[in-house]
């Protein structure tokens, strides 16, 4: 396990682009890179020569930097093929159940839409690593800004199945605000106090959340857990289906400060 080399580049306010480094066959992966010069002065200083760039979906601060990086580099780019017409330098189309070799790697692709009708997450079960994107955060989601909650719900769903282990490499660090929320709607979940008080030391810190883990997201993140009663109860939906529960945890997040 554990063959990939990660590296974390903080850029902008708030987003985290990937570095992914297989080291068997020497190749170097972006994940979503909303700008170019951090990250191609990242690589540098590990010594790895980017050869692709892995897109999860169209938003600016994720394909921001596709173009320079693929000029200084003459990498692939690889991205989802919903939305052809809105990646920058996209060489290689992927959909729901492709096996993208990445080196000696394998990813799984997921067509996850909900925060935008084409998002797509990369799973590398060889290396428990999920590239989710703008899909799954720690401990929140993505906003609905092209999809509905039905398919965010479905979209998250096939997430959370992944193995306990899997770390969750996600776009953002929104942790400590998505922690505050998910009190709101989960009360009277111990394993959720417990981790809020972690995050909060982590952050005075100043160190990231990032990765997390999909068994401690399933014990923690309301987004998952909309059928568990005691969200449906926090928001005053006991009984109410799933996605129901979800569409109504997602509008009060959309909402809150
Ligand atoms: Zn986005």
């Amino acid at each position: 396990m554990a063959r990939f080399e990660i590296e974390r580049v903080p850029v902008l306010e708030d987003n985290y682009v990937w570095l992914v480094h297989e080291p068997a066959a020497n190749v170097t992966a972006v994940i979503d890179p909303a700008v170019a010069e951090p990250v191609l002065a990242a690589a540098q200083r590990r010594g790895w020569t980017i050869t692709h760039i892995l897109n999860t979906h169209h938003h600016p601060d994720h394909v921001g930097g596709n173009l320079e990086i693929k000029r200084a580099s003459g990498c692939t780019i690889v991205g989802p093929s919903h939305d052809r017409e809105r990646i920058p330098g996209l060489d290689v189309e992927v959909s729901d159940g492709d096996a993208y070799a990445f080196g000696a790697e394998t990813g799984e692709v997921f067509f996850v839409p909900g925060h935008t009708r084409g998002h797509i997450a990369y799973w590398f079960g060889g290396s428990d690593a999920l590239f989710c994107g703008d899909t799954l955060f720690i401990l929140g989601c993505g906003r609905l800004f092209e999809g509905t909650p039905e398919q965010m719900w479905k979209s998250l769903s096939r997430l959370r199945k992944l193995p306990d282990s899997t770390r969750i490499y996600c776009a953002h660090e929104y942790t400590q605000s998505n922690a505050r929320f998910a009190l709101t709607v989960d009360p009277a979940n111990d394993d959720l106090k417990a981790r809020a008080a972690e995050i909060d030391r982590l952050r005075a810190r100043g160190e990231a959340t990032v990765p997390g883990t999909m068994g401690e997201e399933r014990r923690t993140n309301p987004f998952l857990r909309a059928d568990h009663p005691g969200v449906a109860n926090a928001v005053g939906l006991a009984g109410a289906e799933p996605v129901k529960v979800f569409a109504e945890v997602r509008r009060r997040k959309d909402t809150f400060r």
